[in-house]
Order: C-alpha cells, then sequence, then structure tokens
C-alpha cells in the first residue's frame, strides 16, 4: 500500500508512519511542523519508502503517484497549543479535512480520521460508547479542538454516504515515548517534573479521571482500521480508568523522584471522567490494548531519560 498520513511528524503520526513502513507499505508523511518535529521522523529520511512533504492541509494537498489510503492525523491535540491557536485549529479540523478527504475521494483511497474522545465533552453517560452524542460547550475554552473533531467526523459522514471509503477513530488519551515534553499534556507534564525534582501540578483535587493507552497499542487499533472497511466511530483506548492524582503518584514512584504535589486551579471545561468502551474495536477490529500502565510509562520515562536529557534539566541518566 501506499498511505498519506497527515500529521505524520507528530507524536502518534510518527509512530504510525513507522509501523506502516516497517510492515512493508510506502509512506508519505504530510506535515507542517506546527507541533511536530523532523527528529520524529528523521530515522525514515534515508528509506525510498519513505517521503516528507512539508505543507499545510489547509491549502490542497499536492500528493503525486499512487494513494491508497489516508490517515488524517494533522491536528493540535494539546489543551494549551491548540487553545494558543483557536482559528488555526478549527479550519485544520475543518479545511484540512476536507482537503485530505478529498485526496482520498480522488484515488479512491481508503481514509481514517483521527477522532478524539474529546466529542464526548464533559460525558453524562459513562463508560462512553460510540452511540453517546456528547456534552460539549460549542463556545467554550477547548470548543476550538472539540468542535473542528465534531466538525470533521460530520464532514466524514457525509463523504461516506457519497461512497468515499471512510472510518473514524475516536482516540483517548494516548502516551509515550517522542511526545513534546513542553506540550502541556498530563503524562509529559508529570515526567518532566518527577525527572526535574519540581512539584506535579495536578489540576483541581485532581479526583477527574483519564485512561491511558499506551501508543504502539493505539497504533495496532489505527492500522486495523486502515485495513477494515468499517465506518465506526470507533473508541481506541484503554480502559484502565484512573484519577489524575493516582497518575502523578505513579509517575513519581515510577521515576523515584522526591517531587510533591502542586494543587493548580481546575481549566474551565475540564472533563470530569473519561473511559472508553471498546466493545466495538474488539468486535469489527478484533482489537484490544495490551500494555499495561505501568509497563508503559516505565518505557516512556526511560526513553524521556535517554533522549531528552537537555531538556529535562540536570536528570541523572
Ligand atoms: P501532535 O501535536 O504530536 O501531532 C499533530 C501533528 O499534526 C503535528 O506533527 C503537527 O505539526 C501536525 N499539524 C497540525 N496542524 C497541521 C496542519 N494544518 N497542516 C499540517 N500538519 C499539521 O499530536 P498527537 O498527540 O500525535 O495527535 C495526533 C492526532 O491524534 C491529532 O489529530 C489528535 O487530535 C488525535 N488525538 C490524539 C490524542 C492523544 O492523546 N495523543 C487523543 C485523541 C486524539
Ligand atoms: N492535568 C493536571 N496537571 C497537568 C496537566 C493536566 O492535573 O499538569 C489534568 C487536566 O486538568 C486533565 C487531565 O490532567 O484533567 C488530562 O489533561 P491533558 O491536558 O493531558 O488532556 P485532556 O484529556 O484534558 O485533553
Amino acid at each position: 500500500m501506499r498511505v498519506v498520513i497527515t500529521g505524520g511528524a507528530g507524536f502518534i503520526g510518527s509512530h504510525l508512519c513507522q509501523a506502516l513502513h516497517d510492515r512493508g507499505d510506502d509512506v508519505v508523511c504530510v506535515d507542517n511542523l506546527a507541533s511536530g518535529r523532523i527528529e520524529n521522523i528523521a530515522h525514515l529520511l534515508e528509506s525510498p519508502r519513505f517521503h516528507l512533504e512539508i505543507q499545510d492541509i489547509r491549502t490542497p494537498l499536492a500528493v503525486s503517484g499512487p494513494v491508497d489510503a489516508v490517515a488524517n492525523l494533522a491536528s493540535l491535540a494539546s489543551p494549551p497549543g491548540y487553545s494558543r491557536r483557536p482559528v488555526f485549529t478549527l479550519t485544520t479540523g475543518s479545511d484540512g479535512t476536507k482537503n485530505a478527504l478529498d485526496l482520498a475521494a480522488t484515488h479512491q483511497a481508503r481514509f481514517v480520521q483521527a477522532s478524539t474522545s474529546e466529542v464526548y465533552g464533559d460525558p453524562a453517560i459513562h463508560p462512553q460508547r460510540e452511540d453517546y452524542w456528547g456534552n460539549v460547550n460549542p463556545t467554550g475554552p477547548r470548543s476550538m479542538y472539540d468542535e473542528a473533531k465534531r466538525y470533521a467526523e460530520a464532514l466524514v459522514a457525509a463523504y461516506v454516504r457519497e461512497g468515499v471509503n471512510a472510518g473514524i477513530a475516536r482516540i483517548f488519551n494516548t502516551y509515550g515515548p517522542r511526545m513534546r515534553l513542553d506540550d502541556g499534556r498530563v503524562v509529559t507534564n508529570f515526567i518532566a517534573q518527577s525527572l526535574r525534582g519540581e512539584p506535579l501540578t495536578v489540576y483541581g483535587d485532581g479526583g477527574q479521571t483519564r485512561s491511558l493507552c499506551y501508543v504502539s497499542d493505539l497504533v495496532r487499533g489505527l492500522i486495523a482500521l486502515i485495513d477494515t472497511p468499517v465506518h465506526g466511530p470507533i473508541n481506541l483506548g484503554n480502559p484502565h480508568e484512573m484519577t489524575v492524582l493516582q497518575i502523578a503518584e505513579l509517575v513519581r514512584d515510577i521515576t523515584g523522584s522526591t517531587s510533591t504535589i502542586e494543587y493548580r486551579p481546575l481549566p474551565q471545561d475540564d472533563p470530569t471522567r473519561r473511559r472508553p468502551d471498546i466493545g466495538r474495536a474488539r468486535n469489527e477490529l478484533g482489537w484490544q490494548p495490551k500494555v499495561d500502565v505501568a509497563t508503559g510509562l516505565a518505557m516512556t520515562i526511560n526513553w524521556n531519560r535517554n533522549h531528552r536529557a537537555v531538556e529535562v534539566g540536570a536528570v541523572e541518566v
């Protein structure tokens, strides 16, 4: 297959590029480096089966040659990151998704959209199943991301109605090597703070929950969705639910850090609880996560110790 991956220089996208490349596919990575990094894909650049296009997906996608599948991952994804660039985030989800869909339609290619558990907003049902329509504030501080992703889902559904072979993955909180330590998400904040011996910043009372999925599990799910002609939407995530305070304590334990916990105000509209029902992924993709959170966090922490000594400061490696 020849697969186009938008957002391929980002955290999840770079792992997806690598996994598809390693199974023998040709990969075209399209990225404007808004939050991605060349170093994430540097090891692939010498391969004749890997090609990088530096391009903003808000302009029509110029990809020459055959295209068998398009995976649309381009989007800012961390709350501080997308809040800083609200219009860019919305237009990437709207115009950008349309351009990626048009590329797939032109080539009669399979299309996979990276959607998010954020389409459920602060969910009124728990765990979240795909038939739940969500509880999103359309003008709140997270709206540029949530509504971009909801519009993108509607756009994909419209293209499916007009004959495009497309599927939607609703990705729940995913972590692993290559996540930026400075992008403000919970796992990387706690890892960076633990390694630097700084206080761990827990927002609110830390009683809100998230369910953390290791990146290799998520990538297996995305590839299953690329390979299987189902439309979804399909939740992809690890159902093991933890409070944010438990996540802080686990990261601190694994790093062996003596950091204290410092409580900070809870951001507005921060979802109270989040856990995927993955029955549909099990049934339709034969997929479920394998990596438990302690193992995944240990691998992520080790990776950061080995690769990010400069960013984490005076770290004992
Ligand atoms: P990331 O920020 O590491 O990667 C996003 C990539 O998209 C970056 O390389 C960035 O440069 C690129 N990009 C952004 N806007 C672009 C544009 N207009 N044109 C071209 N490239 C653009 O984030 P990630 O965590 O790897 O997320 C990847 C995808 O998965 C996103 O669509 C995100 O919404 C979705 N997702 C991620 C998570 C998670 O927990 N990591 C959860 C739910 C959904
Ligand atoms: N969070 C926290 N401390 C931090 C960063 C995040 O307590 O330094 C909390 C945040 O309030 C949220 C959860 O951790 O409840 C997950 O936040 P993240 O930004 O990683 O992703 P979200 O799931 O909110 O999109």
